[in-house]
């Protein structure tokens, strides 16, 4: 007590920034074409998609299709999804993260 603490020093940012990811990654993705679910997949850095807390993506080991799943405001993840359709075309499989943390495949319609 008493002592000014110096907060937020680029280190500390950036291991927070990690912790946050970690608290958000979720334990395994499913790949929206075959269902099937595995956990090597990685954090994606995506600055630029206003209400998006976190993307993970990694390729399913059953059927090859990278799967994408977007963490954040349901109306954003929305957004982004399209966006994201738009720009990688359909090959990508993609998906949102539920409030319980599980992974669900986005099924495009
Ligand atoms: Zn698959």
């Amino acid at each position: 007590m008493g002592e000014a603490k110096r907060r937020g020093s680029q280190a500390e940012r950036a291991e927070q920034a990690r912790a946050k990811l970690a608290a958000l990654r979720p334990a395994q993705l499913v790949c929206g074409a075959c269902k099937t679910a595995f956990g090597t997949f990685d954090a994606i850095d995506a600055p630029n998609l206003r209400g998006i807390d976190a993307v993970f993506g990694g390729q399913c080991p059953n059927c090859g299709n990278d799967v994408l799943v977007f963490k954040g405001e349901p109306n954003a993840v929305a957004d982004a999804m399209v966006a994201w359709e738009k720009m990688m075309g359909a090959d990508t499989k993609l998906g949102y993260q539920s409030r319980d943390g599980k992974h669900v495949p986005f099924e495009g319609e």
